[in-house]
């Protein structure tokens, strides 16, 4: 099939490129031209593993291209995906005007029947509005889809090419049959597709986040108490995982969830029902609870040192909102980065991918280290904000040599208690006992 795609970020970058690992042609748009110079250049934008590979194979077989001329994609498009930013606007509610503003731009230019995809997380409601674009700006009939996304950065093109389900949103058979057919290479292991109208499918995508976002919020909070009562979190969390009701996934916890997707999408969902009269109370309290947890390595800190970090310096390992991206919007990391400075203290981070970001955005307010090792240079303690993998067993001589004290605060437990003892270390993690 053609395909467009509108909008080349995380989600936009690898539905296009996985659309044309399984034979459709792919032609992805940008505003940015910046960024579509580079992929035309063979440039892959975002770390996000194993892309690559199928960034280049699909360019070299012609069957994705990059342009930043939205008339040209929408000539050639049966089905045009629209995979574009919904940040939270100034009321926190989803910021609807790139979708809207994109639609009333294809709407323009569509000459003949189209299938318009929403990909972006959307409130309730969004697949009419668009629709009401397209009657206001053009008579050639379209069908809009509801289709959300639920891959996951760090894994999302295992996620895109076998993913636990598809959602679509539809009530027109003449667009299902057409994204039935796309999306049958995805689910041959026989993963369903679940049809069912625009609202549902769009409150699914919200749903889905929300419900985890709670979890893992629940899972703090239980974390938090363990500490205060003398439990171990991670005996509790295997305790409640065995139950398939409540499953082992998701119960680790930590200093609180980031990223581009759950707190705009809490957020969002929780500003939705607020709109329609309904208090929201589960999402109320998750969204205070992740405040209070992101800061929670710094109030550790901050007890430790008596209240004073002035002249501190840290080694922060890790600075991505979670592992295997480079991806660092609403990264705890940064909040924690914020109030140590604030404080006084010095940072040396190092973090595999996402250190280009961080300084895109707070310049030379901490130093970079060029290897985790060398961030532990004169440091006083070592923070750990993001479980990547290389952090997990790392050579605690070489450690020794460098840190000027033998000082962990952990906000992702990476280490056994049994070892921090037997090494003589003071470490500090989440729901666990304190080892000093
Ligand atoms: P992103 O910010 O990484 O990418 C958005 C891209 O759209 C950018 O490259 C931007 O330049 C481009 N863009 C903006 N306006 C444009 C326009 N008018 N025409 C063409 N391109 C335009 O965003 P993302 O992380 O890919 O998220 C996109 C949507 O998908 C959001 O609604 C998000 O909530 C949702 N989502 C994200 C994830 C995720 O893990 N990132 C997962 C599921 C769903």
């Amino acid at each position: 099939m053609k395909i467009a795609v509108i909008g080349t970020g995380y989600v936009g970058l690898v539905t296009g490129t996985c659309l044309a690992e399984t034979g459709n042609d792919v032609i992805c748009v940008d505003i940015n031209a910046v960024k579509v110079e580079k992929m035309i250049n063979g440039e892959v934008p975002i770390y996000e593993p194993g892309l690559d590979v199928l960034f280049h194979r699909n360019i070299a077989q012609g069957r994705l291209s990059f342009t930043t001329d939205l008339a040209d994609a929408v000539s050639e498009s049966q089905i045009i995906f629209m995979a574009l930013p919904t940040p939270p606007g100034g009321d926190g509610a989803a910021d609807l005007s790139y979708i809207l503003g994109a639609a009333k731009d294809i709407a323009k230019l569509v000459t003949s029947y189209k299938v318009i995809v929403n990909k972006s997380t959307v409130p309730v409601g969004t697949a009419d509005k668009v629709q009401a674009v397209f009657t206001a700006n053009t008579k050639v009939a379209i069908d809009v889809v509801s289709n959300p996304e639920f891959l996951r950065e760090g894994v999302a093109v295992d996620d895109f090419m076998k993913p636990d389900r598809v959602v679509i949103g539809t009530r027109s058979e003449k667009a299902q049959k057409l994204m039935a057919e796309l999306y049958a290479p995805y689910v041959r292991q026989g993963n369903p597709i679940f049809f069912m109208d625009e609202r549902s499918s769009e409150l699914t995508k919200y749903a889905a986040n929300s419900f985890l976002a709670t979890k893992i919020t629940f899972m703090n909070e239980i974390a938090n108490l363990c500490e205060i009562v003398g439990a171990d979190v991670d005996a509790v969390r295997k305790g409640i995982g065995s139950d398939d009701r409540i499953g082992k996934r998701f119960l680790f916890p930590g200093i609180g969830y980031g990223g581009s997707c759950f707190p705009k999408d809490v957020q969002a969902l929780a500003i939705a029902a607020d709109s329609h009269d309904y208090d929201f109370q589960i999402l109320r309290a998750v969204m205070e609870v992740n405040e209070r947890q992101k800061l929670v390595l710094v109030e550790k800190i901050l007890k430790y040192y008596k209240n004073n970090i002035k002249g501190k310096h840290f080694a922060l390992w890790g600075l991505a909102f979670k592992p295997e991206t480079d991806d660092i919007r609403e990264a705890p990391a940064l909040y924690i980065v914020d109030e140590l400075i604030k404080q006084g203290a010095t940072i040396s981070a190092f973090d595999p991918e996402a250190m280009n970001n961080v300084k895109a955005i707070i310049g030379d307010k901490i130093s970079f280290a060029t290897n985790q090792y060398d961030a532990l240079e004169n440091a006083d303690a070592l923070l750990i904000a993001t479980e990547w993998s290389v952090f997990r067993n790392p050579d605690f001589e070489r450690m020794d040599q460098v840190l000027n004290n033998k000082v962990i605060f952990d906000g992702r437990n990476l280490f056994d208690l049994e070892k921090m003892i037997d090494l003589g270390y003071y470490y500090n993690s989440i729901g666990r006992k304190l080892i000093s």
